[in-house]
C-alpha cells in the first residue's frame, strides 16, 4: 500500500470518512480485552491523539505485544466515524508495523504522573509529553507571529552577529568565544594572555544584543527587527532568566518614546492574540491542566490598554504601598520583579509601561530627558512576569552620548563604528528588546522559563 501518510491533525479535521488512511506516529497507550485493543496514538502535530481498533481475528494478542507505550508505529486502516465515546472518527486498522520499539521496562515516560523537575532532567524526551508538545507548538506560532507581524508593518528582518568583537553592548556578562589553548594560551611580554593571536586577532564574546548593529541598520532600511539567539552569563538562578535565550529587537529611525510604546503595546497585543486564535487547544489544555486563570489573563491583555506611568510616580506609588517589599524602595534603586508585580498584578491589575528612569540606572544610549535626571527608557511590565520589554529612544546627539559614555566608562574607541550613525546623518530613533522566551512563559502560562524552550541552559547545566 503506497498511502501518503496523513497528520493526526488533519485526519481528525477531515470530513471524509470511509477511505483508507495511513498514520504514522507514537502509542501513547494500548487497553481493551481479548476481542479488541485500542491504540492510541500521536503525531505531534495537535494535542490530539487518533484511536486505532485491531480486532482479534486480524491482530491476536501477541502480534501486538511491540505496540507499547512510546514505539513508533504506522498504522493503515478505513478511517470511519467512531463507534465509542470521546473521539468523532478512529481507524479500523488493517496493518500495523512497529517502527521502534520502546522497552516499557526503561522508557522513562510511562503513565505515572511526572513532575516538570524530572521532565527537564529528559529534557531529550519532553517534547513527548502533551505539555511539552503544547508549549513547543504555542512556540513556533508566537515566532511566526513575529515575522507575520513586522512583514505586515513594513519591518525588515537583520541578521545581527552572533559572535561580537565587543565587549560593550552594555546588558550584562558575556561568554568568551576563543580557540586559544585553555592550558598554554600565549602570552604577551607582559605575561597577560595574547588575544593578537587568537581566532579573530582580538577578543570575542557571545553578543548579549543585537540592538548597536540593529541601529545601524535602522538607520539605512528605516524600519528593522532583529529575531536570534542572546547569551548572558549573569548567574542569575531565576525562574526568568536563561543564560543562551532568543530576543527580538525592533527599531525604528524616526520614532520617539511615544511611538516606541505604541509599538510595542500593539505587538504585544498582536501576539498575544495570534495565540488565542491559533493555538486554541493547546492552550485550552495548559488552562485546565496548570493555570484555571490562563485564559483570561490572556484575553485581559488582547482587550484591555496597558497603564503608563514615569518611574518617579511608580516609586511614590510602591512608597506608599501597604504590601512590605524584601527590597527596599527610593527614587534611584532599581526596581526589583516584586516592585514590578505589585505594580501589574495588584495596583494597576493590567500590563504596565514604565518611562524615564534614572539615567544612572541605564544604558548609555538611551536619550537624555530634559531634566537631565532621568532618560527615555520604557520597559513593559506583564502579570506573572515582570519585566518582558525593555526598551528606550536612543540618544542621537553626538555629543551628549559621548559624553555618556564618558561618563559610564564604556570605551568610546570601541564603539567608533557606532559613533558613526550619530556623525552621519543622524536622527531620532527607537527601538527594544523582546525576550522571546519571556514572551511564551506568559503566553504558556508555565511557571519556570527553563520549560518553554526545548534545551535550556543555565548556572551549571548545558546538558544535552
Ligand atoms: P532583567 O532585569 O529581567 O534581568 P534586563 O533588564 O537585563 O532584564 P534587557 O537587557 O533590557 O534585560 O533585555 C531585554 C529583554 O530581554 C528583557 O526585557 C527580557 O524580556 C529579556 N531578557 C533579558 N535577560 C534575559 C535572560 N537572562 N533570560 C531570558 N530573557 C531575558
Ligand atoms: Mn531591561
Amino acid at each position: 500500500m503506497s498511502l501518503p501518510r496523513s497528520t493526526v491533525q488533519s485526519l481528525l479535521a477531515s470530513q471524509e470518512l470511509d477511505r483508507d488512511v495511513l498514520v504514522k506516529g507514537w502509542v501513547r497507550s494500548r487497553r481493551g480485552n481479548k476481542y479488541v485493543q485500542f491504540i492510541i496514538v500521536n503525531d505531534g502535530s495537535t494535542l490530539h491523539t487518533i484511536q486505532a481498533v485491531a480486532n482479534a481475528e486480524l491482530f491476536p494478542e501477541e502480534s501486538l505485544k511491540d505496540v507499547a507505550n512510546g514505539a513508533a508505529v504506522a498504522i493503515w486502516g478505513r478511517l470511519v466515524a467512531s463507534q465509542g465515546k470521546g473521539q468523532a472518527v478512529e481507524i479500523q486498522a488493517a496493518e500495523i508495523t512497529v517502527l521502534g520499539k520502546a522497552d516499557p521496562e526503561t522508557y522513562p515516560l510511562q503513565k505515572k504522573a511526572t513532575s516538570l523537575e524530572f521532565l527537564r532532567e529528559i529534557a531529550h524526551l519532553r517534547p513527548r509529553t502533551n505539555t511539552f508538545g503544547a508549549v513547543l507548538r504555542i512556540r513556533h506560532a508566537l515566532a511566526f507571529a513575529v515575522h507575520q507581524y513586522f512583514n505586515d508593518h513594513g519591518f525588515f528582518y537583520v541578521h545581527t552577529p552572533i559572535i561580537t568583537g565587543s565587549d560593550a553592548e552594555g546588558a550584562g556578562q558575556m561568554f568568551r568565544v576563543t580557540t586559544l589553548p585553555p592550558e598554554h594560551p600565549p602570552r604577551t611580554a607582559a605575561g597577560a594572555v595574547d588575544y593578537s593571536q587568537d581566532f579573530f586577532g582580538k577578543q570575542t564574546n557571545l553578543t548579549v544584543s543585537g540592538q548597536l548593529e540593529g541601529e545601524l541598520a535602522a538607520m539605512a532600511l528605516g524600519s528593522i527587527y532583529t529575531f536570534g539567539p542572546t547569551f548572558r552569563a549573569e548567574n542569575s538562578n531565576t525562574a526568568r532568566h536563561l543564560a543562551e535565550f532568543w530576543m527580538i529587537e525592533p527599531e525604528v529611525a524616526f520614532n520617539e518614546l511615544e511611538e516606541n510604546m505604541d509599538l510595542a503595546e500593539d505587538f504585544l497585543r498582536y501576539l498575544v492574540r495570534y495565540a488565542l486564535e491559533r493555538c486554541a487547544d493547546d492552550l485550552q489544555f495548559l488552562n485546565d491542566q496548570y493555570d484555571k486563570d490562563l485564559l483570561g489573563r490572556l484575553r485581559s491583555v488582547v482587550e484591555n490598554d496597558f497603564q503608563r506611568l514615569t518611574y518617579t510616580e511608580a516609586v511614590e506609588i510602591l512608597k506608599s504601598a501597604k504590601q512590605k517589599f524584601e527590597f527596599p524602595v527610593d527614587w534611584g534603586t532599581d526596581l526589583q520583579s516584586e516592585h514590578e508585580r505589585y505594580l501589574v498584578e495588584k495596583h494597576f491589575e493590567k500590563p504596565v509601561i514604565l518611562t524615564n528612569y534614572p539615567k544612572e540606572i541605564k544604558a548609555f544610549y538611551m536619550k537624555l530627558d530634559d531634566d537631565g535626571r532621568t532618560v527615555r527608557a520604557m520597559d513593559v511590565l506583564f502579570p506573572g512576569i515582570g519585566e518582558i520589554i525593555g526598551g528606550s529612544q536612543r540618544e542621537e546627539d553626538y555629543a551628549k552620548l559621548t559624553a555618556r559614555m564618558a561618563e559610564m566608562h564604556v570605551p568610546a574607541d570601541e564603539l567608533d563604528w557606532y559613533l558613526d550613525t550619530r556623525r552621519f546623518g543622524t536622527a531620532p530613533h527607537a527601538g527594544f528588546g523582546l525576550g522571546f522566551e519571556r514572551l511564551v512563559l506568559f503566553v504558556t502560562g508555565m511557571g519556570n522559563i527553563r520549560d518553554v524552550i526545548p534545551f535550556p541552559r543555565y548556572p551549571k547545566n548545558a546538558a544535552f
